[in-house]
């Protein structure tokens, strides 16, 4: 674990270096509160900084309330330590206002220092935990289990960011409903989990041949839905994906499986509503199944 050590005074700081040191702990040291602010604003920063409250230009004081006014963009919290001299209350209270979660008196005794640091250290694998936590929550919120691709939620917001965005610019959107054929009878010869496998394998040769602005998630069960922003109304990309599935059969454990995904498409003009859109794509996937499936099927401009 790095601290910061911040204290104006050499022999105070080289007193703290090296007992810190030699409790194992990796210390970084300035001598003003510029400094100080420059490590703890710094990309890698310490987690863990002991700042003492006097010092020339920036004080303790300032530099503890400069890492609380920060952005929540960095989510590495920093734990921190006053060193206080006279044990003023009203210092303490100033500090511990300004965000400070500990104070320590001058001349502090070497153990009771440590195990306050490490009380600190505690608090921040605590909060390293939650941030975790919660980086997973948003990451199960947004995608789909089984394919790892984004689910009809998150899914249909973006793509209502984009209709926006292209109803003020010049291109316009594809938006591609498609499903995979007979896929029940992958299921009911091969087995459910032969069938979860042929919709991961169906997802990589998607991604495979879209293209990193493309939006792509699962609508449902075995439909996803693929938006494309474009300036040519033209289904070869979508063509593309339909041939990525149908040109080499799947191989799940060892046996051949055959798969195909017929695609209805439906244009965006600068009036298109989502609603609308998902209905006109749909209409034509039922056209693409009706006229014999494992095709791509354009719907009539609204
Ligand atoms: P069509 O060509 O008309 O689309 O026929 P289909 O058999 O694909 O359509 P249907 O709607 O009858 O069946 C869809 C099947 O997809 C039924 C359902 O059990 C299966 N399915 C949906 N989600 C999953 C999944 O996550 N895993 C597996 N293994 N199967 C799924
Ligand atoms: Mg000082
Ligand atoms: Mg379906
Ligand atoms: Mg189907």
């Amino acid at each position: 674990m790095r601290v910061l050590v911040a204290e104006d005074d050499a022999t105070s700081r080289l007193v703290l270096e090296t007992t810190l040191r030699k409790r194992g702990y990796e210390v970084v040291s300035a001598e003003d509160g510029e400094m100080a602010w420059g490590y703890l604003s710094g990309e890698d920063h310490p987690r863990l900084a002991l700042l003492d409250w006097m010092m020339p230009g920036l004080s303790g004081l300032e530099v503890c309330k400069k890492i609380r006014q920060r952005s929540d963009a960095d989510e590495r919290y920093v734990y921190i330590v006053f060193l206080t001299g006279k044990g003023d209350i009203k210092e303490v209270l100033a500090g511990l206002e300004a965000g400070a979660d500990d104070y320590i008196k001058k001349p502090f005794n070497v153990d009771e220092l440590e195990l306050r640091l490490r009380a600190g250290k505690r608090i921040i694998e605590l909060q390293d935990q939650l941030v975790e936590a919660k980086q997973l929550l948003r990451h199960q919120a947004e995608y789909d289990a089984l394919t790892g691709i984004l689910n009809r939620g998150a899914l249909l917001k973006r793509v209502e960011v984009e209709l926006a965005r292209a109803s003020r610019g010049e291109g316009c959107l594809g938006v591609a409903m498609m499903d995979l054929d007979h896929f029940k009878n992958v299921n009911d010869t091969h087995g459910h989990q032969a069938g979860d496998e042929v919709l991961r394998e169906a997802v990589r040769r998607i991604l495979g041949v879209v293209r990193p602005y493309d939006i792509f998630g699962r609508y449902g069960g075995e439909e996803f839905l693929l938006v494309i922003p474009t300036n040519a109304a033209t289904t070869v990309p979508f063509e593309r994906v339909r041939s990525a599935i149908a040109e080499r059969q799947f191989a799940i454990d060892q046996i051949e499986i055959p798969v195909t995904l017929s695609i209805g498409v439906a244009w965006s003009d600068p009036n298109s509503k989502l609603e609308e859109l998902l209905g006109r794509a749909d209409a034509a996937l039922y056209q693409a199944k009706e006229n014999g499936r494992n095709r791509v099927e354009e719907a009539p401009p609204s």
